[in-house]
């Protein structure tokens, strides 16, 4: 049946099939629920934004931007995640790394359902 194989996120129809990779790796992560909060990037002389998370960087190419990194997408959704507003997109599960949204988190990795 066609209902069997979409499933609802936010309000859009996807392709469970679509999303099975993304949700089998999350699943093998741990997530802890936080608020997100900008943290700091490193912006290439180019134009390229990579968070920052200590690693090492050549000043003369990049330069590093306190509270540069202002949102993140949901690994599985690609839900918008950044700091303030509503607790849709305000709050989410994190690994200490990559972001899910509530919805998907609930939907898919505490259900364990897919
Ligand atoms: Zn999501």
């Amino acid at each position: 049946m066609a209902q069997d194989s979409t499933v609802m996120i936010h309000g859009s129809a996807w392709k469970r099939a679509d999303i099975a990779d993304a949700v089998a790796d999350c699943r093998s992560h741990q997530w802890r629920r936080e608020p997100w909060v900008c943290r700091d990037a490193l912006v290439q002389r180019t134009g390229t934004t990579s968070l920052f998370v200590g690693q090492r960087y050549d000043p003369e190419f990049y330069e590093m931007v306190r509270g540069g990194w202002r949102h993140d997408h949901c690994e599985v959704c690609w839900w918008t995640l950044a700091e303030g507003g509503d607790e849709e997109h305000s709050i989410g599960y994190t690994d200490g790394r990559r972001w899910i949204c509530r919805e998907c988190y609930h939907q898919f990795i505490e259900t364990q359902a897919l």
